[in-house]
C-alpha cells in the first residue's frame, strides 16, 4: 500500500489513537473495525471499545443518510466535509463535518463536531435578523416621531438621518452636510435676531463638546421663507471608551404654543391693567399704551361722542418721536359717521377689519385729498386691524392697530387676540360708566337726603313755635280752670285732649329736630334720677286719652326702679315706642307695657298684636328714614325716624333696643339701660 512507507503501523495507530478528530474504519455493513478516543468522546462513549460494541449504523441519526453517502462513495465521488447529524450514545444529536473513502467494502473516515460551531451560527443569524429587526423598529420610529429627529456622525458631524418630522418641520428636504460647517444651509437665529454660527446649533455642540442640550428656543426660517420658533434638544451619542462618535437632535415647532402662551400672558396682564382703573380715559390710554409695541408699531383708539362724531381718545407709537403724529392724525381721523375711512365703517357695522397687507388700494380708498395720500404713503403703514369697542351692544369707539417699521403682517390669529382685548376694554369702560353712573347717583341722594334734613330742620323750628304758643294757652286754661272750676266737664276732657295731642305733637317735632342733630353727632344728655315706672305709667295715662280701641295693660315693678337718665329724652323713646304699638295695631288689641328689672338693668318691653314687621326688614329697622314694605299695604304712614332716635338715645344712655317680631301677629320691643 505504501511501498516507501518510513513509517510503521504502529505510528499511524499511534497518531489515529491521539487525533483530536474522529477517526473510523468500519465496514459497508456497519461494522466498526476501528475507532479512535475522539470519536468515542464526541459520541459519548468511555472509549472506542464500547462504541465499537453496537453498530455504525446506530449512530446515524437522519433516515437515508448513510445511504446517500454510500450511494456517493460507490460513485466513486470522494466525500468531503459532508454535514452528518450522529446521535450519541445518551440519544443526543451532534453535528459533524465528515470525510470519507470507501475501498473495496471497507470505509474510512474522520469526523469533526462542529455542533457548537453550528449553533452559534444560528444564534449569529437570528442575532443578525433581531438586530434588523430592531433597526428597522427604531428607523420606524424615529420616522414616525412627532418631533423632527436628525443624526450626525462625530467628529466631523456629517448628517447621516433625517426623519420625516425633520422635512415637515423645515418646510425643506433634509439638506445633506458633510461638515458642521455646512450647517450653515439650514437659517437659524437667536431669540435677539442674530443669525445662528453652524457650531451654535445644538447637534454641533453636542458632537463637539458632548454637550447635552436640554430645549432650548430657536427662530429659524423655513423652506417657505416664512419665520418660527423651534425648541431643541440635543446629546453626544458615546462608544464603550466614552468617545462621542454621534450627535442626536431632536426638535419641535413651537411656534403656535409659544404664541399662544405670548397671547395669554398678553391677554391677562391686559385684563389686570383694565380692571385696575374705573377712570374712562386712564383705560383707554392703557389699552393703547399695552398694544404697542407688542401688537403694534401704533396704535388709536377712537370713541363716538355724544355728537356722533368718533374722536381719538388715545395713541401711542413705538417710537416716541412719532408722538407729535396725534396732531396729524387727529386731522384726518376725527370721523363723521359717513366718513369713508376704515375706521368709520368699523364703527358703522361694529365688525372688525382685518387688512394683512395695506396696499396702494386701501391708502387710495380713505385718503380725503393728496396732501392726506402723501401724508399716508409717508406712514409707512403695511399691516392692520381695527376692532370694534362694544358696549352693551352699541359700538362705542374702536381699536386700531398698524404695524409700519417692524414689517409684520398680522393674520386671523392677532384679530382674534385684539378682538379679546377689545371685549376687554369694553368691560373696562363699561365698569367705568357704571361706577361714574354710581357715583352720580350716590352723590345725588346724599344731596336729596341733606336737603330732607335742612328742610325737616327749619319744617320743626317754624312748627315748634306756634305750637309751644298753643299749648301754653292750653295749660293756663287747664291751670285757670283747676282754680275757678269755670269747665264744663265736656269741654275739661276736650282741653285734656288739645294737651294730650299737642305734647305728642310736639314729641313728634323733637323727633324731627333729632333726626338732624343725631346724624351731625350733636346729642348731648342731661342726666338726672329718674324713675323709670313713675315715666312710663305717666305716658301711658296720655296715651289712654288719645285711644279707645286698644287696651293697655301696664306692668310696672313694686318698688321705684331708679336710674340715671335724660328725662325728656327717656320721654321721648318710650312715647315712640307706645305710639309705634298703637299705630301700627290698626284693628285694636293689647298692647302690653313691662317694666322690670333685671340684674344691674332696668328693661322695658312694649309689645302689641298688630301688623308685625317682615324678617327681612328687620336689620334695617334702625336705620334713618327706613320703613317697613307692610306699612304701605296697611296703608299706615310716617316718617321712619322714630326708632331711629329711640335707638341713638338709648345707646347713648348705654343701653341697647331690640326687637322680635312675627309679621301679622305682632311685635315686640325691648329696651335695656343701665341703672348706673
Ligand atoms: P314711622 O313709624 O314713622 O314709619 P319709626 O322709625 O317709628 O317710623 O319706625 C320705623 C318702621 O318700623 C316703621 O315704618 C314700621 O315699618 C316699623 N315699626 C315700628 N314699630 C312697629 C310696630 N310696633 N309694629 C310694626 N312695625 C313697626
Amino acid at each position: 500500500m505504501f511501498p516507501d512507507l518510513k513509517y510503521s503501523v504502529a505510528d499511524f495507530r499511534l497518531l489515529a489513537d491521539n487525533a483530536p478528530v474522529g477517526i473510523f474504519l468500519t465496514t459497508v455493513d456497519g461494522q466498526w473495525r476501528y475507532a479512535n478516543e475522539a470519536l468515542a468522546h464526541m459520541l459519548e462513549f468511555d472509549s472506542p471499545r464500547e462504541l465499537m460494541r453496537e453498530s455504525a449504523l446506530e449512530r446515524y441519526h437522519q433516515p437515508g443518510a448513510r445511504a446517500a453517502l454510500l450511494e456517493r462513495l460507490h460513485n466513486g465521488e470522494q466525500v468531503r466535509n459532508a454535514e452528518l447529524e450522529l446521535r450519541t450514545r445518551n440519544g443526543a444529536v451532534r453535528t459533524v463535518l465528515s470525510s470519507m473513502n470507501l475501498e473495496g467494502d471497507r470505509i474510512t473516515g474522520m469526523m469533526i463536531d462542529v455542533t457548537d460551531r453550528k449553533q452559534a451560527e444560528v444564534e449569529r443569524v437570528a442575532l443578525l435578523k433581531q438586530l434588523a429587526q430592531e433597526r428597522a423598529l427604531l428607523a420606524e420610529v424615529l420616522q414616525q416621531m412627532p418631533l423632527g429627529v436628525g443624526i450626525a456622525t462625530a467628529p466631523k458631524g456629517t448628517l447621516i438621518l433625517g426623519n420625516a418630522q425633520l422635512e415637515t418641520i423645515w418646510r425643506h428636504p433634509m439638506i445633506p452636510a458633510d461638515t458642521i460647517a455646512g450647517y450653515d444651509v439650514y437659517h437659524g437665529f437667536h431669540l435677539d435676531g442674530r443669525p445662528l454660527l453652524p457650531e451654535e446649533w445644538p447637534l454641533a455642540r453636542a458632537i463637539r463638546t458632548g454637550e447635552v442640550v436640554s430645549p432650548e428656543l430657536i427662530a429659524f426660517e423655513r423652506g417657505d421663507g416664512s419665520h418660527g420658533l423651534m425648541e431643541m434638544r440635543a446629546a453626544p451619542v458615546r462608544d464603550d471608551m466614552g468617545t462621542v462618535v454621534a450627535g442626536v437632535v431632536t426638535f419641535d415647532d413651537v411656534t403656535a404654543r409659544e404664541r399662544a402662551a405670548r397671547d395669554q400672558q398678553f391677554l391677562s396682564e391686559a385684563s389686570a391693567l383694565l380692571a385696575s382703573s374705573l377712570d374712562y380715559d386712564a383705560t383707554l390710554t392703557r389699552v393703547a399704551r399695552l398694544s404697542v409695541p407688542r401688537l403694534a408699531d401704533w396704535c388709536l383708539v377712537h370713541m363716538v361722542d355724544t355728537d356722533g362724531i368718533a374722536r381719538i381718545v388715545a395713541f401711542e407709537h413705538a417710537d416716541p418721536r412719532q408722538h407729535e403724529l396725534r396732531n396729524d392724525l387727529e386731522q384726518w381721523y376725527t370721523l363723521a359717521p359717513g366718513a369713508p375711512s376704515h375706521i368709520a365703517q368699523v364703527l358703522r357695522s361694529g365688525k372688525p377689519i382685518l387688512i394683512s397687507e395695506i396696499r396702494e388700494e386701501h391708502l387710495a380708498a380713505t385718503a380725503v385729498d393728496e396732501q392726506h395720500l402723501a401724508a399716508l404713503h409717508k406712514l409707512g403703514m403695511r399691516s392692520g386691524l381695527i376692532v370694534p369697542l362694544i358696549v352693551q351692544q352699541t359700538c362705542v369707539g374702536a381699536l386700531t392697530l398698524i404695524v409700519a417699521e417692524s414689517g409684520r403682517s398680522y393674520d386671523s390669529t392677532d384679530l382674534a387676540l385684539a378682538e379679546e382685548v377689545a371685549l376687554r376694554a369694553a368691560q373696562a369702560i363699561t365698569h367705568a360708566r357704571l361706577y361714574a353712573a354710581e357715583q352720580q347717583a350716590h352723590a345725588e341722594a346724599e344731596a336729596a337726603v341733606r336737603l330732607r334734613d335742612e328742610f325737616l330742620s327749619v319744617a320743626s323750628h317754624e312748627l315748634q313755635t306756634p305750637l309751644t304758643a298753643m299749648l301754653g294757652t292750653v295749660q293756663l286754661i287747664q291751670q285757670r280752670d283747676s282754680r275757678e272750676n269755670m269747665l264744663s266737664e265736656r269741654d275739661r276732657r276736650s282741653f285734656a285732649m288739645v294737651a294730650a295731642q299737642s305734647r305728642r305733637l310736639q314729641r313728634l317735632i323733637a323727633n324731627l329736630l333729632d333726626v338732624t342733630r343725631l346724624t351731625a353727632g350733636r346729642l348731648t344728655l342731661q342726666l338726672g334720677s329718674i324713675d323709670l315706672g313713675e315715666l312710663v305709667s305717666r305716658l301711658v295715662d296720655e296715651l289712654r286719652l288719645i285711644t279707645t280701641q286698644h287696651q293697655i295693660e301696664l306692668d310696672l315693678p313694686e318698688t321705684p326702679l331708679i336710674l340715671s337718665g335724660d328725662m325728656l329724652r327717656l320721654e321721648q323713646v318710650v312715647a315712640n315706642l307706645l305710639q309705634n304699638a298703637i299705630k301700627y295695631s290698626p284693628y285694636g288689641g293689647v298692647v302690653k307695657v313691662q317694666v322690670e328689672q333685671r340684674g344691674a338693668e332696668a328693661v322695658l318691653k312694649v309689645t302689641d298684636q298688630g301688623i308685625g314687621i317682615p324678617a327681612a326688614a328687620l336689620p334695617n329697622l334702625f336705620t334713618r328714614y327706613y320703613r317697613a314694605p307692610n306699612t304701605a299695604t296697611a296703608r299706615i304712614s310716617g316718617l321712619g325716624i322714630g326708632l331711629f332716635v329711640v335707638k341713638e338715645i338709648v345707646e347713648a344712655h348705654g343701653g341697647t333696643v331690640s326687637v322680635s317680631s312675627d309679621e301679622g301677629y305682632g311685635s315686640c320691643f325691648t329696651v335695656t339701660l343701665p341703672q348706673g
